[in-house]
């Protein structure tokens, strides 16, 4: 396969011909095609990602456009389901990349088998009961995979690398109360936000793919608005922990 379209990032010496032939041969599971998804798809299919599982039960709506990178009025006005959308779009982007739409609500029947097949897992869950189940999935099966989310003008992502850096249930051992959680439909969302969010899970897969750098070991919390970039440190993972210290996978068995 000729490289020449990835020669920007070829040149970046992390990345090198071998990294390159490294990406075109991983695989990503894209957990939600929304604001995240979208921009995460985009980034990975032009970055030369081999393979995508694109996971999402919705249809696109006109509310969507103003963040969600790879849909178009077309696609609001058909009610296209977003996988599908995203696919064909992705596809028109980087046709060398296999894509797998799953239109499918994840649930502890399907989860192990959408992230068991994949190197990186990447978030853009619309709610912490799909989060938590990702995260028994992912520990279980010793797949790394990317926290990702933001309402208004902040986001923030973490790095879930099971067994050496902490994972969702280290930091929150109990689920948020549903009721208590903002989301996007009551505090609104930048699209710029959104962008920043998934840029920094992006760059935490291409990191975790290509076995170069460091990977995020604590929490990032960005806020666009008020120019904050903050990196908090986080010990673990936790003994303690549930699901990576205990082998206790609660959201999983909970069929
Ligand atoms: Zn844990």
């Amino acid at each position: 396969m000729k490289l020449d379209r990835y020669v920007r990032q070829m040149v970046f010496p992390p990345v090198g011909e071998t990294g390159q032939r490294k990406l075109l041969s991983s695989s990503v599971a894209v957990m939600g095609c929304g604001g995240l998804g979208t921009h995460i798809a985009d980034n990975l299919s032009r970055a030369g990602v081999g393979r995508l599982k694109l996971v999402d039960r919705d249809h696109v709506e006109w509310n969507n456009l103003q963040r969600q990178i790879l849909f178009d009025e077309q696609d609001a006005a058909a009610a296209l389901p977003k996988v599908g959308a995203a696919a064909r779009k992705v596809q028109a982007i980087n046709s060398h990349v296999r894509i797998e739409p799953l239109a499918v609500e994840v649930s502890p029947a399907n989860v192990e088998g959408i992230v068991g097949d994949v190197d990186v897992v990447l978030d853009d869950c619309d709610n912490f009961d799909t989060r938590y189940l990702v995260n028994d999935a992912c520990v279980k099966r010793g797949v790394p995979w990317v926290y990702g989310g933001g309402v208004a003008s902040y986001g923030m992502t973490m790095t879930v690398i099971p067994r050496q850096t902490p994972c969702l249930r280290c930091i929150f051992p109990q689920m948020p109360p549903r009721e208590s959680a903002v989301t996007c439909a009551t505090a609104g969302i930048l699209a710029t936000t959104v962008s920043i969010v998934a840029a920094l899970e992006c760059t935490e897969a291409m990191k975790i793919l290509l076995g170069q750098g460091h990977p995020n070991q604590g929490l990032i919390h960005v806020d666009t608005w008020e120019n904050s970039f903050e990196p908090f440190s986080i010990k673990g993972p936790d003994e303690s922990c549930p699901a990576c210290g205990q082998g206790r996978y609660d959201f999983l068995e909970a069929r």
